[in-house]
């Protein structure tokens, strides 16, 4: 038999929340952000939860080829662009729009021989500082990218540095809009945090230019796996978000422990009253974060309750003091739904290891089996 362990992505959970973002988003379009191996999730298994999006954004080419092998023969978008020339001929192949955010890409699009043009989003460094042109040479590059007969349409990008918060998009966007605001072309600013914290109503649309964070293109990543972009300010459940990825393993062994006895590698952990610990097929191999404390939160048999001493390779410890009825073989939910329907954010669990939602999705180890449900 394998490790008693397993990851369920929710497909049911994964089309609510592209809706949830659709509905936030007013009209436009949604692309389905699935780099990073769809946050951790698998490519191939979101797919079906995604159909009803507009496109799919990603990084990397092997990703974009396996989702043209799916059979999706929508828009897919680059969202790093690409990264040598011939990479262009696999868009041209493929039919991928593809991010410039450099002038090495304009060059390279500038060599490309090709016969069909190719759709590109031309992205503005507007203070995140990390890929873009900077407002004043946008453009130059605009103008440059036009006249090239290797270009079809152009359309408008920029990336938020603190959509999830106190500092917002104001700045950015207004540098946006003042440099974009006569050039033609769809727009595409917003990422989860954005689309759910600062989407206005269309309506003011005419005479606000905040309205032009919603725009045409919306890019939702992590809303869309049920994390919420701005924990702790606020919870998925406060956005309507459900938790797409579970990972559960089983109780393999039960220890009664005395005061005075410590549990785990380093002792960090000592009871101080006689306890029932559960010990949980489930370590840091497995991708649970090494730098979760004690006290982290668990659910056992949907019953929730903490994490006592050092995570190991393999293994957890669990306090069942207040889960009696719990013994061998129960099952441990470290993030997502529990049978019983009870859910343990991975926000929270990720809050306790110093990290955010993303990062624990992204690392669920390669030897955990993982199975679809709708
Ligand atoms: C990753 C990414 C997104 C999605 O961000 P989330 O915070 O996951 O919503 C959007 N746009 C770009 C350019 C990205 O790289």
């Amino acid at each position: 038999m394998p490790r008693p362990i397993l990851a369920t992505i929710h497909t049911a959970a994964l089309r609510h929340n592209l809706e949830r973002a659709r509905r936030a988003g007013g009209d436009a379009r949604v692309w389905a952000v699935v780099k990073a191996n769809a946050y951790g999730h698998g490519i191939e298994r979101v797919f079906e939860g995604f159909r009803a999006a507009d496109g799919f954004a990603l990084l990397d080419l092997d990703e974009a080829q396996r989702v043209r092998q799916l059979g999706w023969r929508g828009p897919i978008l680059l969202l790093e662009g690409v990264f040598a020339l011939r990479d262009l001929e696999l868009c041209s192949r493929l039919e991928l729009w593809h991010t410039v955010h450099c002038t090495e890409q304009i060059d390279m699009l500038a060599a490309h021989k090709t016969n069909v043009p190719q759709r590109v989003f031309l992205k503005m460094n507007s203070g995140m500082n990390r890929l873009g042109f900077a407002p004043e040479r946008y453009r130059s590059a605009w103008t440059r990218l036009n006249a090239l007969p290797q270009v079809d349409e152009i359309s408008l990008m920029t990336h938020f540095s603190d959509a999830d918060g106190p500092r917002g998009v104001a700045q950015q966007m207004a540098r946006f809009a003042a440099i974009t605001r006569d050039l033609p072309g769809e727009r595409s600013l917003c990422n989860s945090a954005a689309l759910l914290r600062h989407a206005v109503d269309p309506m003011a649309a005419a005479t606000d230019p905040q309205t032009l964070v919603v725009s045409d293109w919306v890019r939702p990543g992590i809303a869309l796996y049920g994390s919420a972009p701005d924990y702790p300010q606020h919870t998925a459940a406060h956005w309507d978000l459900q938790p797409t990825m579970t990972l559960a393993a089983k109780i393999i062994a039960i220890q009664a422990i005395q005061t005075g006895g410590s549990v785990g590698y380093g002792s960090t952990f000592v009871a101080d009253q006689p306890m029932r610990i559960g010990v949980v097929a489930c370590g840091y191999a497995d991708g649970y974060p090494r730098s979760c404390p004690t006290g982290t939160p668990v659910l056992v048999d949907g019953v929730p309750t903490r994490t006592l001493g050092r995570v190991s390779m393999d293994m957890i410890a669990v306090d069942l003091s207040d889960v009696p009825q719990a013994g061998m073989g129960s099952t441990a939910t470290l993030w997502g739904r529990a049978a019983n329907g009870a859910v343990l954010p991975i926000d929270a669990v990720a809050a306790m290891a110093g990290t955010v939602g993303y990062e624990l999705m992204c690392a669920l180890a390669q030897r955990v089996p993982v199975e679809v449900s709708e």
